[in-house]
């Protein structure tokens, strides 16, 4: 038996992390098991549902590399299907037509309250049964599905276990309302039976429909695909995480700068282990993916360790592929990279200091722009009078080197430590703020040799000019 999967969202906005760690699960199950994955798009709710959030889910799940086999169904295109069977369904008796009036449902109900007993749909109650007997064929009806009145739906969740409802606790579902259309629990069963699904990998919020589901798929002698429930996402503050804690949307996580293996290796770990194990490459992932290693408890978003494994793959990815992602970001800021140093050697160098794709952009427009002024605060503290003589020094050496290298860079500048008989940090910050125009830069010889001979004399130049300029006011 091929083990297949779905993912299916209902589109009312973008791909929330919960969701897109439910496709992750759901992906990661049918990969394990060279199995397939299908994309369905549960569009019913007309006034929710918008072709943007259907855009939006595709993008977040294209953006996070979550690619489906089949699909995307769309449910609003399989009316004619699901009502076939619910025909199938009153054919065989296994449904029925109610005419019981809304007024009439919530007047029984208020009685039942008022008595104690169980709200619920009660085919036999005299009142509804009443009104049943006396409609006509053409009054306007719903569809109910003939739930079992014996025993019990028993079912082996992949993560929470054995779990029995009996079937008293459940009602009469309407699967066709009056307007003709198929309702939600009756349109999930027929189409994970025409997919072909296997496994039903979903939130717990589904939990409690997964019986009422379990018997319509007997109803229609469908094979019942095995289940698995996952837990909550909470926020850290232990509520259910919501907009209220920060970003939800997973494109949202591309804006902040994170990249796709991050959030993806991050998502996989938050509900599922392996081991201690941290780390996972998308190879890692699908080797040793279980259902039953999946938590049953709720778990909370904590966003420095999200932090640590973007910087993780920032670090350790091919600086090609960084790069590719860091566009979107250059584009953002407005940073063009034609003119100056091939953005993998800056990756390779300011890459490590980074938590996010956004700081990397920030970081590192010194290599490609030229500044106005130096930052104020770097500025006050190294480019002083005692920088004057150190960086003069080092710009004749600077001006001198013929073979512009991290090494001639490196030999230059304990060449003026010689020299002047002077510690490192003499001039090893003076010149950092002089080409970078700040405080912070990785090795300043590396830089250096990035960010080019030409600009580099011209900067330390500009450094002198400001240190001039700055004596001669005090
Ligand atoms: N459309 C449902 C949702 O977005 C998912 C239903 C299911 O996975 O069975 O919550």
């Amino acid at each position: 038996m091929t083990v297949k999967t779905r993912f299916a969202p209902s589109p009312t906005g973008y791909l929330h992390v919960g969701g897109a760690r439910t496709a992750l699960y759901s992906w990661l199950y049918a990969k394990h098991n060279k199995g397939e994955f299908v994309l369905r798009i549960e569009d019913t709710d007309l006034e929710r549902n918008s072709q943007e959030a259907v855009d939006a889910i595709m993008e977040g799940m294209e953006w996070l590399g979550l690619e489906w086999n089949e699909g995307p169904y769309f449910q609003t295109q399989r009316f004619d299907r699901y009502n076939e069977m619910v025909d199938v369904l009153l054919a065989q008796d296994k449904a029925y037509k109610c005419y019981a009036s809304k007024e009439l449902l919530d007047e029984v109900r208020a009685e039942q309250e008022a008595n104690k007993e169980m709200a619920r749909y009660d085919a036999n109650h005299p009142k509804i049964k009443a009104a049943n007997d006396a409609a006509k064929d053409g009054d306007p009806c719903v569809i109910r599905f003939r739930n079992p009145k014996e025993g019990s739906v028993v079912f082996d969740d992949q993560i929470r276990g054995r779990i029995e409802i009996s079937n008293s606790q459940m009602d009469d579902l309407i699967i066709r309302r009056t307007d003709g259309s198929p309702t939600y629990n009756f349109c999930v069963v027929v189409d994970d039976w025409d997919m072909e699904i296997t496994h039903v990998i979903r939130g717990e919020d589904h939990i409690n429909n997964t019986p009422r589901q379990i018997n319509i798929y007997e109803a229609l002698g469908a094979p019942v695909p095995t289940f698995a429930h996952c837990a909550m996402i909470l926020g850290d503050d232990g509520a259910k995480l919501s907009k209220r804690h920060g970003a939800v949307s997973v494109m949202q996580y591309r804006d902040m700068g994170y990249l796709p293996e991050a959030l993806n290796n991050y998502l996989v770990r938050l509900g599922w282990s392996h081991g201690d194990q941290e780390i996972f490459s998308q190879e890692e992932m699908i080797e040793f993916f279980s259902l039953n290693a999946i938590s049953k408890s709720a778990s909370a978003f904590n966003t420095d360790k999200l932090l640590w494994l973007n910087n993780h793959y920032i670090k350790t990815s091919e600086p090609e592929y960084v790069a590719k992602h860091l566009q979107w970001h250059l584009d953002q800021q407005a940073l063009n990279i034609e003119n100056g140093p091939a953005i993998t050697e800056v990756i390779k160098l300011v890459g490590e200091r980074c938590n996010t794709l956004v700081e990397l952009a920030e970081q590192i427009r010194y290599f490609y722009e030229d500044f106005a002024e130096f930052e104020a605060g770097a500025a006050k503290k190294h480019l002083r009078g005692v920088a004057k003589e150190p960086l003069e020094v080092a710009l004749a050496k600077v001006e001198a080197i013929e073979e512009w290298t991290t090494e001639n860079l490196h030999k230059m500048i304990a060449d003026v430590c010689a020299d002047l008989e002077i510690g490192m940090g003499k001039i090893g910050m003076p010149l950092r703020v002089a080409v970078t125009g700040g405080g912070q830069s990785p090795s300043v010889d590396a830089v250096m040799q990035l960010i080019g001979k030409e600009r580099c004399v011209a900067r330390i130049k500009m450094a002198l000019a400001f240190i001039a300029e700055r004596e001669a006011n005090a």
